[in-house]
């Protein structure tokens, strides 16, 4: 019998995607459901036990070896929990314990969702290749994860390289985490286009406030729509500088729905990261956009147990 397969599930605050998938990344069995997202933590399982369901009634499930799990944030993975901002109803909610109980005993790997895309960027996009990168999803907030040394590094608790939540202006405006002047805090989608309001830009008659109808503005050379995507780009910059001063990365890839906004953002990113990433060993980095669609957060989950079960196999278990 073939046991070439790991099931994956990608869990956000709008919908829970599962997923088999091959050693190649292919996607072989898909299986979706809206995330109840106000209900309480038990009817939101139940939703991803549906998805569940659906894969562990594939014939194709007995090849299914573990399970990876990229989640919404924060996690703690040593303890086996989640608590996702957007899902009120789980708080240090036992997620791995359930989804093993529902997935015949298998192993589970639980990530977040930012280490998941990072995982799927390293495998499959624009990371590939590189042992030392940082990943980035650039949308409502601001997430990432790292690769060192070639593997992906989650941290104990499944949570390194929140690079959003990294404080690049000391006495900035106080972000929702509780910190002040978070990347995420600027260089956001809502941010940016709140600042841009602030500063007088104001919607076509279609009246879309959204970051990508300021990056639209700012192609056809709006200044304080410019302005506003230079202000996020200093911010992405100074954090990806320090993580690279810090660990020593190579690329800087940065997706997400900020992320498709292309030269708007990537010209003054480069520009803005010469000026802050000056030490030697820094200034070779690069950034590129994400090359991973909607489907990076299963890929990557399925990455994460697959690693899992290599590791597995290395220590003989
Ligand atoms: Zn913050």
């Amino acid at each position: 019998m073939h046991t070439d397969l790991v099931a994956a599930l990608d869990i956000g605050g709008t919908k829970i995607a599962g997923a088999l998938v091959d050693g190649q990344g292919r996607i072989l069995v898909r299986a979706q459901r809206p995330t109840p997202a106000r209900e309480d933590g038990d009817t939101v399982m139940r939703a991803v036990e549906q998805v569940l369901g659906e894969l562990t009634g594939s014939p194709l499930w007995g090849r299914a070896t573990a399970v990876g799990i990229g989640s919404a944030g924060p996690v703690d993975r040593s303890a086996g929990t989640v608590s996702p901002v957007n899902v009120p109803g789980w708080r240090d909610y036992p997620l791995v314990g359930r989804v093993r109980a529902a997935a015949g005993d298998l192993p589970v790997e639980l990530i977040g969702d930012g280490v998941a895309i990072t995982a799927a960027e390293h495998w499959q996009g624009a990371a590939r290749g590189h042992d030392n990168a940082l990943c980035m999803v650039v949308s409502t907030g601001v997430g990432g994860g790292l690769v060192l040394g070639g593997r992906l590094h989650a941290g104990p608790t499944g949570n390194a390289g929140h690079i959003g939540h990294i404080s690049v202006d000391l006495d900035g405006d106080l972000c929702p985490c509780g910190s002040h002047g978070c990347v995420e805090r600027i260089a956001s989608g809502p941010n940016i286009a709140r600042r841009a309001l602030e500063n007088g830009w104001r919607p076509g008659p279609d009246g879309d406030t959204s970051a990508a109808a300021v990056a639209a503005a700012a192609r056809t050379g709006d200044p304080v729509a410019v302005a506003s995507f230079e202000r996020a780009a200093q911010a992405l910059a100074a954090g990806i500088a320090a993580t690279a001063t810090l660990v020593e990365i190579d690329i800087a890839v940065i997706g997400g729905g900020v992320g498709k906004a292309g030269d708007v953002l990537f010209a003054p990113l480069r520009k803005a990261l010469s000026a802050y990433a000056t030490l030697s060993f820094v200034r070779h980095l690069t950034v590129a956009p994400a090359q991973m669609g909607t489907d990076a957060g299963l890929v990557g989950a399925a990455a994460a147990a697959l690693a899992r079960r290599t590791d597995a196999a290395a220590a003989g278990v």
